[in-house]
């Protein structure tokens, strides 16, 4: 995999030998007669908001690591996330998320989709192949994310995928936790796997983009909506990702190492009620993980022994950690993480959750600033 992060499908050759792509900013294509200008639809580029030889480098190298079809970008991982499921809902539709979804996108499917007259229903991350007892005649997709944000539920993937394609839904996914490197939802009957690349891919916090790879089904529809809308990656964002794409492996091992000793060390803390990390045994649903997935990424949560202020003092105490919203770059971060929005995975029943996502700092100063953290915790 490292292997193809490095090279990716582009071909310096077809660029005079320079290693990486030309970052074009446009929005005009000439064509040399009117017969071509015609006949444009043909051409491979005719006009910047269908494509640009940069974001074409991005979407060929994303296709290959999903093993999707074709692959579209969208100005962040949100727009991934409405860009679907507006391509694939119409009024008097039924569609099926996942309780344990990302914030944003319930708002989404609560908001713009309740208003578009979709009937939104939400199913607990356990629910497997009962799923097709969720399933009417009117069900048009079936939402899934794994793990679940915040609490980081592990569904059988597979199992909700079977019994939705059975009812005659589209499946899609939110597999920004893992990335394409950990999980490949396509080979487990997902059809449109969603990434947020303002997070592992681009890796330095400083930028932000959606993708969606899709099989070859649902490929046409969906990029015949994106064009509806008129969204498609920005030139130098672009790039970005595409630089970022090339360490993401070597990133990902440090994340994923760093973060393991840290819950490791959670775990063992009187202070710490729970640690919700997939790659650690006593996880609920860390068989679930081990089958689908091939590792964990730095973003995890632990229930603090504590009540709010207990949190705010330990999350203040942080000097290393930032306090903020996002992840997958270089620096570590924490947030108390809410669950308030939750109708069945309703999350640790005491204590305070904190979302840890853990950057490239070295670990012994992560766990000196935590310990700081608790000490704060204690009045110490
Ligand atoms: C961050 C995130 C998104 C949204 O990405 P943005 O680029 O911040 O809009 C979507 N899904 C998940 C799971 C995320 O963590």
């Amino acid at each position: 995999m490292n292997t193809q992060l490095a090279h990716g499908p582009f071909d310096p050759s077809t660029q005079h030998g320079f290693v990486n792509p030309a970052v074009v900013h446009g929005s005009t294509v000439l064509f040399p007669t009117a017969r071509e200008l015609k006949n444009r639809a043909k051409a491979p580029f005719s006009y910047a908001l269908s494509g640009t030889p940069t974001t074409k480098v991005l979407e060929d190298a994303l296709s290959e690591l999903e093993g999707a079809a074709g692959t579209i970008l969208v100005p962040s991982g949100l727009a991934a996330v409405t860009v679907p499921l507006l391509a694939f809902l119409s009024a008097g539709d039924h569609c099926l998320v996942v309780d344990s979804v990302y914030f944003p996108t319930r708002r989404f499917c609560d908001g713009t989709l309740r208003r578009m007259g979709v009937d939104v229903e939400y199913y607990d991350p356990h629910i497997g192949a009962d799923i097709a007892g969720l399933m009417r005649p009117e069900t048009k997709v079936v939402f899934l994310e794994a793990p679940g944000s915040n609490t980081f539920e592990i569904m059988d993937v597979a199992a909700v995928c079977d019994a939705a394609h059975a009812g005659g839904a589209v499946t899609m996914l939110d597999n920004t936790w893992a990335t394409p490197l950990f999980f490949r939802p396509l080979e487990h009957g997902v059809d449109l796997s969603i990434h947020a690349l303002t997070k592992y891919p681009g890796g330095h916090s400083d930028l932000m983009m959606g993708s969606v790879s899709a099989n070859a089904a649902t490929l046409a529809q969906l990029r015949d909506t994106q064009m509806q809308l008129g969204v498609n990656g920005a030139p130098d964002d672009t790039y970005l990702v595409l630089r970022g794409l090339k360490t993401m492996g070597v990133r990902l091992e440090r994340h994923q190492a760093s973060a393991l000793a840290l819950a490791q060390w959670l775990e063992g803390r009187d202070d710490v009620l729970d640690v919700l990390h997939p790659a650690l045994p006593s996880f609920p649903d860390h068989a679930l993980w081990q089958r689908q997935f091939s590792g964990a990424s730095g973003l995890f949560g632990f229930v603090l022994d504590g009540d709010a202020d207990a949190a705010e003092r330990f999350l203040d105490a942080l000097r290393v950690f930032g306090l903020g919203y996002s992840w997958g770059g270089h620096e570590s971060l924490a947030v108390p993480a809410s669950l308030g929005d939750r109708t069945i995975a309703k999350g640790p029943a005491a204590g305070s959750l904190i979302r840890l996502q853990i950057g490239l700092e070295d670990v012994v100063d992560l766990q000196a600033d935590m310990e700081a953290g608790f000490a704060a915790v204690h009045g110490r």
